[in-house]
């Protein structure tokens, strides 16, 4: 049977994105439908637009800290209008550089919503039925907040970067990447900024040491982190919004940013009558090819809530292309991540924490804790953390995690050699670059624990 499409890629943000140009570039006819914007989540509202204004709230710190190396700094001033001018004007010009790809490599596109209608069909909103040997779901995720008297009065990451005005007090609720992330930038951006979080430390799933290193420095900054907190109720007040707590305790802010984490779209998609297993979360489920429960229907990225990163998305979508494209079955690799945490310090990180790691082998962990040599002329309390656990016996490195400035561009190099399966003695025999911060990482020379 004649197809429209060899492939149908719905949703063109990271992960859908690549597939499709990669598809493309084998020779097959794709189609791709985005009913909002090209480039999707990380483009449009996730890690570029916040890391545009992670490096904008670092300006506070910088015009503090050059005074200790000589420089006069006369009175600052930030205006939110500006930055967010300028941060819409850079997220045009790349979703622009998105849909220009994507012709280029010859893809077709469709702009609008398109539901699934069978195995290999879909309908788009107004009204075409197109045809398609394999489908690939690649919808992303949104995100979710709780149902809590007055949530309505609440935003979250969607809205934040657009946002009118900074708010001069912000309550933020979550202890993940983005609650995380968003309280470092208000911070820096000089807004009052309260984290509500309902478990013992933010940032759970990260090693214990660093949640707890990291919490701390942010508190240090001003950041009002805590946890074991939930609210109870927003009200509505002619001065802002009242928040009461599970304390009974009551505050006023501006605004309320919901960073309660991000579930899979799903809904609506007609994907349960064509016969594809969601999860329990409404997540698509797929085999390690990324084969849904049908055949011809593929799916990558956040909406099958395996890990919810761009470079992961991008990852499966190239396999997806090796599998379905290239007659060569290919399982993405979700082992060994590397990821960085925005706030201030940064947080770089991968593989096992300190208590996993201790859990599951007999470790020595190699830990320091020192200033940065940039912070001392500036007169900066805020330290920096490095650490490695290491198997003892076979001295693999299991585990390293790095808090402090350039974290995130240090456990890009340090996650290859650790992907390798490099062991401290690597690390050892490898000599330091000096004078530097990340060389701390080749000269920790007795265990801590
Ligand atoms: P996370 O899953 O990281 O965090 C969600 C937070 O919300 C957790 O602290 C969770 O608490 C809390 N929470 C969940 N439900 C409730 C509730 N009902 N009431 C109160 N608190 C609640 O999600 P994020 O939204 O921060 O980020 C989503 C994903 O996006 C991340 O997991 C990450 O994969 C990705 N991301 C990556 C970034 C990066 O690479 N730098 C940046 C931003 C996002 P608890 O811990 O108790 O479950």
């Amino acid at each position: 049977m004649a197809f429209d499409y060899d492939l149908f890629v719905i949703g063109g943000g990271s992960g859908g994105v690549r597939a499709g140009r990669m598809a493309a570039q084998t020779g097959a006819k794709v189609g791709l439908a985005e009913e909002f914007r090209y480039g999707g989540t990380c483009v449009i509202r996730g890690c570029v637009p916040k890391k545009l204004m992670v490096y904008a709230s670092g300006y506070s710190d910088a015009f503090e800290d050059a005074k200790g190396f000589g420089w006069s700094v006369g009175e600052i001033s930030f205006d939110w209008a500006s930055l967010i001018a300028a941060k819409d004007a850079e997220i045009d010009r790349l979703e622009g550089i998105y849909r220009t790809n994507l012709q280029k490599a010859g893809v077709a596109l469709h702009d609008g919503r398109a539901v699934v209608t069978g195995p290999q069909s879909v309908r788009m909103a107004d009204g075409t039925q197109i045809s398609a040997r394999i489908i690939l779901i690649a919808t992303g995720g949104h995100p979710f907040t709780p149902d809590i008297p007055g949530a309505a009065h609440t935003i979250t990451s969607d809205g934040v970067f657009h946002l009118s005005e900074q708010p001069r007090r912000i309550l933020i609720n979550g202890g993940g990447y983005i609650a995380c992330e968003f309280a470092c930038i208000f911070n820096g951006m000089g807004s009052a900024v309260t984290q509500y979080y309902r478990g013992e430390q933010i940032l759970r799933g990260f090693d214990g040491e660093v949640r707890r290193f990291v919490a701390e420095e942010m508190r240090e900054k001003g950041i009002d982190v805590h946890c074991g907190t939930e609210i109870t109720g927003i009200e509505k007040t002619d001065t802002g919004l009242q928040i009461s707590n599970s304390f009974g305790h009551i505050i006023a802010v501006d605004c309320v940013l919901m960073a309660t984490g991000r579930l899979p779209n799903t809904v609506g998609l007609g994907l349960e009558d064509a016969g594809v297993n969601l999860g329990h979360v409404g997540e698509i489920l797929v085999d390690s090819v990324s084969r849904t429960s049908v055949d011809s229907i593929y799916a990558i990225g956040d909406v099958t809530n395996r890990v919810a990163l761009t470079p992961v998305a991008i990852r499966e979508g190239m396999a997806f292309v090796e599998t379905a494209f290239r007659n060569n079955p290919t399982n993405p690799d979700h082992d060994l991540v590397p990821t960085a945490v925005f706030t201030r310090p940064e947080i770089g990180t991968v593989g096992l924490s300190e208590e996993t790691a201790r859990a599951n082998h007999d470790i020595d962990v190699y830990a320091t804790s020192f200033r940065p040599m940039q912070h001392i002329l500036a007169g900066r309390d805020e330290r920096m953390l490095m650490k490695l656990l290491v198997e003892k016996g076979s001295r693999k490195v299991l585990g390293c995690h790095i808090v402090g400035p350039g974290a995130g561009e240090m456990i890009q190099l340090a996650g290859i050699a650790v992907k390798m399966g490099a062991t401290k003695t690597d690390f050892d025999r490898t000599c330091a670059v000096h004078p530097t911060a990340a060389e701390e990482l080749v000269t920790m020379s007795a265990p801590v624990r």
